[in-house]
């Protein structure tokens, strides 16, 4: 099967099948052999590997990922793209398409069933329209995973890596950075996908901390303050942790604590860094 990285190629399949592409389905497809060689040398992939991949498009990551790892397990909501990925993957016999939303599997089990509980890489040029849900939700279901190397949109990868103080920071920072160091690996201009997204994008790779970088009694109940600070981020913090409901902490139990914090009464949540969160956590 010719390689789908070359442009003449993927275009020469779209024609063959008559695919058209769907937009509520963030389809850009990468069509550069340099930007996917990047992507694949940076996941560090060893024959030893078994690769989520989420959004296999017409599989032209695919055939690089499954080049190099034991086993790639591409998840796939489009069933139009099934037809076309069973021939362009026909070559590969450690592929496993599965037709399904991303959001609504079961990554956990698939990880048991596929690759008997043992840690997996998750590489993929993600959808730009559920990036956020889908990296919370690999963290938060506690997957097991050595890292996280996917194409995002390049405003979502400055998110992932900011601190306190700038106006990017925000939940997403800090559940990022709980679990993994983050780092920026390639910006990838439009012309490098068929069609074109409007949005310039970034290769981000989050190698899995094995231990966090702070230490807190109760990971939910932090990232429960995180969301309420974040959800009303013009208000002070003692009015945003006052008003969610769902978190019964009074203003007054929250102004004790920001006292204990040293922290001042007006302070807001864009200027707590993830330690003073899970200081704030464990004193709430
Ligand atoms: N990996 C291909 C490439 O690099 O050329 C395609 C990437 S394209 C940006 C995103 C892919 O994710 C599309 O194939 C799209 O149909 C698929 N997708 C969108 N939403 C999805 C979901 N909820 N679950 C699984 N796949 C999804």
């Amino acid at each position: 099967m010719a390689n789908l990285g070359i442009p003449q190629n993927t275009i020469a399949v779209l024609q063959k099948y008559h695919f058209n592409f769907q937009k509520k389905y963030g389809q850009n497809f990468l069509i550069d052999p340099g930007v996917l060689e990047r992507i694949v040398s940076a996941s560090q992939i060893t024959e030893d590997d078994c690769i989520l991949e989420i959004g296999p498009g017409i599989g032209t990551m695919t055939q690089y990922l499954a080049e190099k790892a034991g086993k790639v397990i591409a998840v796939e909501i489009d069933k139009a793209l099934i037809p076309i990925l069973e021939e362009t993957l026909s070559p590969y016999k450690n592929v496993m398409v599965i037709n399904g939303d991303i959001l609504r599997t079961d990554i956990n089990e698939l990880v048991r069933e596929r690759n008997q509980g043992r840690p997996i890489k998750v590489v993929a040029n993600l959808p730009y329209y559920i990036t956020t849900p889908i990296i919370m939700t690999l963290f938060e279901t506690q997957v097991p995973l050595i890292s996280v190397t996917v194409m995002v949109q390049k405003e979502v990868a400055d998110r992932m890596k900011v601190g306190p103080g700038t106006k990017d920071y925000g939940a997403l920072s800090l559940a990022v950075q709980y679990y993994a160091r983050p780092e920026v690996v390639a910006n990838v201009p439009p012309n490098c996908f068929i069609p074109r997204p409007g949005v310039g994008s970034a290769v981000i790779r989050l190698v899995r901390y094995e231990e966090a970088p702070v230490k807190v009694r109760d990971e939910r109940k932090m990232f429960g303050l995180i969301r309420a600070a974040f959800n009303q981020r013009r208000k002070t913090l003692i009015n945003s942790l006052g008003n969610a409901s769902e978190l019964h902490i009074s203003k007054e139990e929250a102004a004790r604590a920001l006292e204990k914090l040293g922290l001042p009464s007006t302070v807001r949540g864009e200027a707590l860094t993830l330690e003073q969160f899970a200081v704030l956590s464990d004193l709430l």
